[in-house]
């Protein structure tokens, strides 16, 4: 494939989209990535005029391109975007997220609100990765982030908090959760109403690439960084996998991604009623919430060690 094929507009094209057969010159794959996000807004999250929602940023390509998208529908919608960044304590990685995302706020005139492991766990996720070879780090992460993420949201009263997965991640979630047998995780991305605030993920339909392509066009300074901890023997696998699949068959990622949403009718919804940590006193499924039990755990193996 050549590049000096044209777009249907006549100019240069940029980008062959391989799962429409389309060229695409700068400014028509802009407008692209933008409707793709507006469509999948109005189709799976319309939001109303005027309403409060926070964005997780963590300074990486796709959370800043979300934003970015985000704070361009403000206008239009009244939105009021509230930036959340979690500062999760990784020496030589975090740091670099917080210094974009402060400037990207700070350009874009979205209010950035900075929760710490630190602050709210007295512990950085370093420190607990040191107590125990065992610990997988992004369970402890996951927990955490996902229980300042509920804070976070309570405390700005926010009415919908978006997340920045693209087509990628998604696919990959769908397959790992899929083959690890892991069904309530599977079901839960759609169906559980256990979140305090309904998750919106405005770039679940758009490829890693073309966000990644778009944030380039868009001159989006964004860190490119790798957290150190990221599980990736097996979600590498996935991607690998699923890339080579795409290579073969242009735009099964998207049909990966429709063929679960068809079996989402037949998940039964998790309606278990919220109950109050006996510990912290935030909501809870349980008596003592995930990561109250989590912090427990870590406790313990300080002690004995
Ligand atoms: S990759 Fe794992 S440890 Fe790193 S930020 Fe994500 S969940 Fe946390
Ligand atoms: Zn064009
Ligand atoms: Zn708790």
């Amino acid at each position: 494939m050549t590049m000096t094929m044209s777009c249907n507009c006549g100019k240069k094209g940029i980008y062959f989209r391989r799962y429409s057969g389309q060229v695409l010159c700068r400014h028509c794959f802009k407008k692209y990535i933008e409707k793709k996000f507006l469509e999948t807004i109005r189709k799976k999250y319309p939001l109303k005029r005027g309403e409060r929602i926070g964005c997780a940023i963590s300074g990486g390509k796709d959370s800043l391109a979300m934003l970015y998208l985000l704070a361009k529908l403000r206008e239009k919608l009244r939105l009021d975007v509230q930036a959340i960044l979690i500062d999760e304590g990784i020496m030589g990685y975090r740091e670099k997220g917080i210094e974009k995302a402060k400037k990207f706020c700070k350009e874009n005139e979205v209010p950035l609100h900075i929760y710490s492991f630190k602050k709210a766990f007295g512990i950085e996720l370093d420190e607990i990765v040191k107590a125990s070879r065992e610990i997988k780090p992004c369970s402890f992460c996951g927990v955490f982030r996902r229980k300042l993420l509920n804070r976070a949201s309570n405390e700005l009263e926010l009415r919908r908090l978006a997340i920045g997965h693209n087509l990628d991640d998604e696919v990959q979630a769908i397959l790992m959760n899929y083959i690890r047998g892991e069904f309530e995780r599977l079901a839960r991305s759609e169906v559980e109403k256990t979140e305090l605030v309904p998750r919106v993920k405005p770039l679940s339909e758009i490829p890693e690439k073309e966000v990644m392509i778009y944030a380039l066009l868009k001159n989006i300074d964004f860190s490119p960084e790798e957290c150190p901890y990221a599980e990736l023997a097996f979600r590498r696998k996935i991607r690998d996998f699923v890339n080579e699949l795409e290579e073969a068959h242009a735009g099964i990622k998207f049909s990966i991604a429709r063929g679960y949403r068809k079996l989402v009718p037949f998940f039964k919804p998790t309606n278990y009623a919220l109950k109050t940590c006996s510990i912290c006193g935030e909501a809870s499924a349980k008596e003592v919430c995930k990561a109250c039990e989590l912090l427990g755990k870590y406790k313990s193996l300080l002690t004995s060690a």
